[in-house]
């Protein structure tokens, strides 16, 4: 007999930044009941996993944080190592921050979790519009990761990715709709993991871009 499969559920990937938080936001509207899941692999921006605890809290969602500390044993990154600085990505390489093999791997978790509650769907932040060079936040990268969950636990998984292809202005414009720009107030994004953020990493910029670009101020404070 069939596993049976709880289609109106979701577990979302939360790290407690504003993508994932828009994210969140969008599944509550979609699916009757959501989880959320956070990683914690040794970030500089640990901040971030208190900003998805706050957020889970608020809204009374399950969180489930799962500690993954050999990330940071095996590779060197601006994100988990302090002496590498944050730089963005020159043509044909890598920026410091990126983190090999990271969104593969916590897509994998997220599924063995979501299957052990018979879940199948499962959202996440990525989005290749505003490229900042991970190549596992593709479109490409997550339709063949779908493919490969399915076929290594035999079940429906759906990766949902919401912002795939929207400009971060056109995120905060989502998060506008969903009617969720207050729960920005609690997200963490700046790389430097610093509050108020620090306003000058790639990852501020972005952020700021966006709610400039949209036209309204952020919500939270900048040092
Ligand atoms: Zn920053």
């Amino acid at each position: 007999m069939a596993m049976s499969v709880k289609n109106k559920e979701a577990v979302v990937l939360h790290s407690g930044g504003q993508d994932s938080t828009t994210c969140l936001a969008w599944a509550l509207k979609k699916f009757d009941s959501v989880r959320l899941i956070s990683f914690d692999y040794g970030q500089r921006h640990k901040t971030e996993i208190k900003a998805a605890q706050t957020i889970a809290k608020k809204l009374k969602l399950s969180h489930k944080t799962i500690k993954l500390p050999i990330l940071k044993e095996l590779t060197k990154n601006a994100l988990t190592d302090k002496s590498v600085k944050v730089k963005a990505g020159k043509k044909g390489t890598l920026p410091t921050t990126f983190v090999d093999g990271r969104n593969a791997l916590f897509l994998n978790i997220a599924a063995i979790y979501a299957k052990q509650h018979k879940i199948p769907n499962i959202v996440t932040g990525v989005c290749q519009t505003d490229y900042s060079g991970y190549p596992d936040c593709r479109n490409d990268f997550i339709k063949s990761m779908q493919k490969t969950l399915q076929l290594a636990m035999e079940f429906p998984f759906k990766i949902h990715t919401p912002l795939m292809f929207l400009t971060k202005a056109q995120t905060v414009a989502l998060m506008d709709k969903l009617g969720g720009l207050e729960l920005l107030k609690y997200t963490h994004t700046c790389y430097e993991g610093v509050s108020p953020a620090c306003g000058k990493c790639p990852a501020c910029k972005l952020r700021l871009k966006g709610f400039k670009e949209y036209g309204i101020d952020d919500l939270i404070y900048y040092r």
